[in-house]
């Protein structure tokens, strides 16, 4: 590989490296040159020496010029595309809807910085993460109020809302009606309002 002196790196890229912080996951990637492997900002891998850090602004960048991908922190990871790892997303929110799920605890399930996901998700759904969970915790309530005969305290909970009260005011936000009353319609018991 062609020995290029490091340019100049940033001091936040540089803190960021230092300190494996994940926040910076899928704004850069460095290489190493002695190695000629390619990394996260969040791989805990040994420390280089700063000279012989060269900084990409992407995995493609950084494979373009001959590096590596770490075995370790699978930098090339990003290169699926996005709208396949939107897709692992919404799989992975279904099965968790029983559970708070933040911003954070997404970025981990596809090794992206939360910044980087609130953007792409938004893009390909066009819906912002949290709009997009609220929604699949509202039409999961709905399906448990047609089908079965759980308290509305109960099916707050198991659609992943502790406050009941802050359930019902999510519910009737995007149904205009109270789940009680979407129930009764529901199931053809009349005219509650
Ligand atoms: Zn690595």
């Amino acid at each position: 590989m062609e020995k290029q002196k490091s340019t100049y790196i940033p001091e936040r890229y540089w803190r960021a490296i230092k300190n494996n912080d994940s926040t910076y996951n899928g704004l850069f990637y460095y290489g190493v040159q002695t190695t000629g492997i390619f990394c996260r900002p969040s791989c805990k891998s040994r420390l280089p020496l700063p000279e012989n850090v060269q900084i990409f602004s992407s995995a493609k960048e950084a494979l373009a010029k001959q590096f590596r991908p770490c075995k370790r922190c699978r930098p090339e990871q990003l290169l699926l595309p996005e709208d396949k790892w939107v897709e692992e997303l919404i799989d992975w929110i279904d099965c968790h809807l029983q559970r708070k799920i933040t911003l954070e605890d997404l970025a981990e399930v596809v090794h992206v910085s939360p910044y980087h996901l609130q953007r792409t998700f938004k893009k390909r759904t066009g819906k912002s993460p949290h709009v997009y969970i609220r929604n699949a915790r509202v039409e999961r309530a709905k399906e448990y109020l047609v089908s079965t005969d759980k308290s509305i305290s109960s099916i707050s909970k198991e659609v992943g809302v502790e406050n009941t009260a802050y359930f019902i005011t999510i519910f009737k936000d995007s149904m205009n009606v109270t789940p009680t009353i979407y129930r009764a319609r529901q199931q053809g018991r009349g005219n509650l309002c």
